[in-house]
Parts: structure tokens; C-alpha cells; sequence
């Protein structure tokens, strides 16, 4: 007798990731862009969305470029776009990921001499470079554009990164009149310098490439992208148990949530360990339609107690969606809307 294999198990907690709303915000920062066009930062694995969902969607929307932090995500977004589409921001670190970057035809971005120097002695030939114009985080400094070795580089995408693009800062002219001395003294095919937020600061920060990350995916880094963009990313969780609390009765650790009339709670498969932080408790919204389920006490590492008085037909294997409008909720639990995104586990089916 032939044995089958089971069915796989169902899945207690899926990303609804929206990729039209995807599409539409990147043809959006792409039209904002002005004459350049617009990348797209997938470092953290599409911050948190998955490369292998985010990639395909941006690049039918007609996404080019792409940039990744670290060498094994640059390995994991091989699987959707062309090697030469793809930066690894971080750089060589040795000759292993020189001779990686050679190998697969994965664009690197020069950070340093000595990454340069690697480069070289790994034959390598079109690259990115990234100056270092006031960050003062990664990147080349200023200092040493007259070098042999970055004068022997090709570059194709020379880089900068602002600091403070989100806010009306004097560091931004300043990183704006260092980045255009840069690509006076180092020849190079592209230029670019900035993230979503960058892209509001005008015509003269466009050059030939941006590179938003946040906004792609639903973030509002400055008042310039209010409106304009749409919301990708909603965590949705089965709800496992549902119980009816006493007066009297509290949830969950600590017992910070104590009920003061007989109510019908669920307990959904969502928790800490999921990005669902603790920040949370007490202040979390799941919505079920249009019915709005609170948060009661505090948020656990697998799951979550919430409030089901308006919904009272949610059944056992019902799912509910949280409330994850990336704006509010920053404001709501002071994470920021990038951690939001990126802290979201591997659990969640994508
Ligand atoms: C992350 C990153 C971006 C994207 O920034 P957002 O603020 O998410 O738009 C662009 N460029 C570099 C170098 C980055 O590291």
C-alpha cells in the first residue's frame, strides 16, 4: 500500500500583503521622482513583507533596481531579478563576497578604500559607489574621492544617503552641495541619493535613481507623502479559543485586564514572537468587518486576548485583522513604522 503524504497543516496566521497597493505606491514615488527613476530598497527581506512576494510585484510594476543590505539576501533576491538589477549595500567584507559578487554578476556597493582595493583584486568590474556626505554611517568619505583606487572603479550608481530627510534640515542642502562635488570628481554612469522621504525634497535630489524602502510598503516617513500613499501589509490571526470571562475574571500575564461584567473574549494565534510587540497591550485593535475588537491586557509571545462584545457570532477558526496602519500605529505604540514592518515573523504565511 502506497502511503500519501498528509496534507500539509493550515496555516493559524497569514501577511495579507495588498500588492496592487504595492504596484500603485511604487508607480507613485516613481511619477514623484520627477525625471529619474525610482528603485527599490528590499534590504530585510522586503522589510519584512518577503523578497519572493515583494520583488515579482514591483518589478511588474516596472521596478529596475534593487538594493539589499547583506550577501545572503542579495543570494535570496537572485531568485527575481536579474544579478546586474541587485546592490549589496554593505559591500565586500573579504574576498569570499568579492569573488561571490564576480561570480553571479551581483552589483556591490563600495563603501572604503579597502573595499576597493578588494574589488580590484577580485577582478571585479561594474559597481556602486556610496559617499559618506554626512550620515557618517556607511560609506566612502569625501576625503578620499581623489584616490587611484576609486578613480579605477566603474561605476555605475555613484550613492549618497541623508540623514534627515524626514525633517526640514539644514543637513539636507548640505549632503545635497557634497553629493554633487562628488559626482563632479568620480565618473559614473547614475547618480542617487534619496530615500522616500528624499524623493519630497525636490527635483535636485532625484539625479538619476531614488531609492525608497518605507513608502513602497505603506509607510509615511514626512508630511510631503501624506495621502499619497496606500497600505500594503495587515497581519490576520485565527482565533483558537474563545472563553466567557466573570466579573472579576483577568487575562493574561499579570493580570492587567480584569473584567468588570461577564464579556466573550477569543484568544487569537498572534504574539510578540510574531512582531505583534507588547506594545500592544491594552492598545491593540483587531477588526472583524467593520466591528472593532480591542486588545485586553497583555499581548504574549503566541497569542493574543481580545474583546469579541461586537462580534459575538466570530466562531472558533474565524479570522480577524489587526488594525496596522503603518502612521497610527507608530503613533499608537511608539515603534516606528519601519519596526513595525520589519519585526514581523517568519510565521505568518505571506
Ligand atoms: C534603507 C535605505 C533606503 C530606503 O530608505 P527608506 O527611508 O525606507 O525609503 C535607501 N537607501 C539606503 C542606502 C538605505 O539603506
Amino acid at each position: 500500500m502506497v502511503m500519501m503524504p498528509p496534507e500539509p497543516p493550515s496555516a493559524a496566521l497569514r501577511l495579507a500583503i495588498d500588492r496592487d497597493a504595492l504596484k500603485t505606491n511604487w508607480r507613485t514615488l516613481d511619477a514623484l521622482s520627477g525625471s529619474a527613476s525610482a528603485g527599490a530598497a528590499v534590504k530585510a527581506d522586503a522589510y519584512g513583507l518577503g523578497v519572493d512576494v515583494a520583488m515579482p510585484a514591483l518589478r511588474q510594476a516596472g521596478c529596475r533596481d534593487f538594493y539589499v543590505a547583506h550577501w545572503l539576501e542579495a543570494q535570496a533576491a537572485l531568485a527575481s531579478a536579474p544579478a546586474s538589477a541587485i546592490g549589496v549595500l554593505h559591500g565586500p567584507l573579504n574576498a569570499q563576497d568579492a569573488a561571490f559578487a564576480v561570480a553571479t554578476g551581483l552589483r556591490p556597493v563600495i563603501n572604503s578604500l579597502d573595499q576597493a582595493r578588494l574589488w580590484a583584486e577580485a577582478g571585479g568590474r561594474c559597481c556602486d559607489l556610496m559617499i559618506d556626505t554626512g550620515i557618517n554611517r556607511l560609506g566612502l568619505p569625501m576625503a578620499d574621492l581623489g584616490n587611484p583606487l576609486i578613480a579605477a572603479l566603474q561605476v555605475d550608481v555613484l550613492l549618497s544617503h541623508l540623514a534627515s530627510a524626514d525633517e526640514d534640515s539644514l543637513l539636507n542642502p548640505l549632503q545635497l552641495a557634497r553629493w554633487q562635488d562628488a559626482r563632479r570628481q568620480v565618473a559614473h554612469r547614475r547618480a542617487s541619493l534619496a530615500n522616500s522621504a528624499g524623493i519630497t525634497l525636490g527635483d535636485a535630489y532625484h539625479g538619476d535613481l531614488t531609492r525608497p524602502g518605507i513608502a513602497l510598503y505603506g509607510g509615511v516617513p514626512c508630511a510631503g507623502l501624506e495621502g499619497t500613499v496606500r497600505q500594503v501589509v495587515r497581519p490576520e490571526a485565527a482565533l483558537i479559543q474563545i472563553r466567557t470571562l466573570s466579573a472579576g475574571d483577568s487575562v493574561g500575564y499579570n493580570a492587567t485586564f480584569t473584567a468588570t461584567q461577564p464579556m466573550r473574549v477569543g484568544v487569537i494565534s498572534l504574539g510578540y514572537a510574531d512582531g505583534y510587540l507588547r506594545a500592544w497591550s491594552g492598545k491593540g485593535m483587531m477588526l472583524a468587518g467593520e466591528r472593532r475588537l480591542s486588545v485586553l491586557g497583555r499581548v504574549s509571545m503566541d497569542m493574543t486576548v481580545i474583546d469579541l462584545s461586537a462580534a459575538p457570532d466570530l466562531r472558533e477558526g474565524d479570522w480577524v485583522a489587526a488594525c496596522y496602519d503603518l502612521p497610527r500605529a507608530a503613533a499608537a505604540t511608539g515603534l516606528s513604522q519601519y519596526e513595525l514592518l520589519t519585526t514581523l515573523g517568519r510565521r505568518f504565511a505571506r
